[in-house]
């Protein structure tokens, strides 16, 4: 298995993207941290697949984008599988609307579960891996930081915010053997997208050269390979996974 021995932070793992990678993590060998904000039934059926795969998870209650509750959860990974190899930073939330009608609490509430949270996180794990002198840290961008979305400044902003973050952090910790790096999700299906307008996703399909939405295990492959030894010489990426949307 190409995580046996490792240890993995999943945040936001109870769904969507997050539950795949946790899955496809734990199947590979890895301990996964299952981690949860609202839906604790959800996130023991993440645990319970993955035990099922035969790997070892358990499900950890925390709002990542507050500082303590983001260092508890990296604590209850060390505490209860001795040690942090992996983090994905996959939390996030969108609150759509175009800027004159944008609350300032959707503002916030979006900049602090997408890039403060990702922040938390990585600060907290960052001094263990620097200790080991090992690390994978993947954070779950978008599309929407790279090109844009009507509607989305606040998500757009996070999400540019995360890249910038990525390619910082890569630079600081790489001399540590930590890698950092980013996926650009593309229109990948899950319940994030319930709230939006069914002529926006159209829109949105209409632009896909793949000529079709992603699957959340689709996301998860990019995520595993970022995390195995495999992607040893590869820091400050940011990985497509947009079925053609954005290319450079
Ligand atoms: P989702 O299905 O709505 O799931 C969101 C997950 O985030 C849930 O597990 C939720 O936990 C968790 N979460 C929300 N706020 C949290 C908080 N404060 N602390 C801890 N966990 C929190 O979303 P998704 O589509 O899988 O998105 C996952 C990531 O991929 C996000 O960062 C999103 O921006 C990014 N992304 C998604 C797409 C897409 O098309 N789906 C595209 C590009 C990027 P509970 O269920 O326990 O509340």
């Amino acid at each position: 298995m190409r995580f046996d021995d490792k240890v993995a932070v999943v945040t936001g793992a109870s769904r969507g993207i997050g539950k795949a990678v946790a899955v496809e993590l734990g199947s590979q060998g890895a301990s996964v941290v299952v981690n949860y904000h609202t839906r604790a039934d959800s996130a023991e059926e993440v645990v319970a697949a993955i035990e099922k795969s035969g790997g070892k998870a358990l499900a950890y209650q925390a709002d990542v984008g507050d500082m303590q509750q983001a260092q508890g959860l990296v604590k209850f990974a060390v505490e209860k599988f001795d040690g942090l190899h992996i983090l994905v930073n996959n939390a996030g939330i969108i609150r759509d609307g175009f800027i004159m009608l944008m609350k300032e609490a959707d503002w916030d509430d979006v900049i602090r579960t997408n890039l403060k949270a990702t922040f938390n996180c990585s600060k907290a794990a960052v001094r263990l891996m620097m200790k080991k002198r090992y690390g994978r840290i993947i954070n779950i961008a978008s599309i929407s930081g790279q090109m844009g979305n009507p509607g989305q400044t606040n998500y757009s902003a996070s999400k540019a915010g995360q890249i910038g973050l990525t390619k910082a952090l890569a630079r600081e910790v790489a001399s540590r053997n930590i890698t950092v790096n980013a996926v650009a999700a593309g229109y990948i299906d899950t319940e994030i997208w319930e709230d939006t307008p069914e002529e926006a996703k159209e829109r949105l399909l209409g632009m896909i050269p793949l000529g079709r939405s992603g699957q959340p295990e689709e996301v998860a492959k990019a995520v595993a390979f970022l995390a195995s030894d495999d992607a040893a010489y590869i820091t400050g990426h940011v990985l497509a996974v947009d079925g053609g949307i954005v290319m450079h």
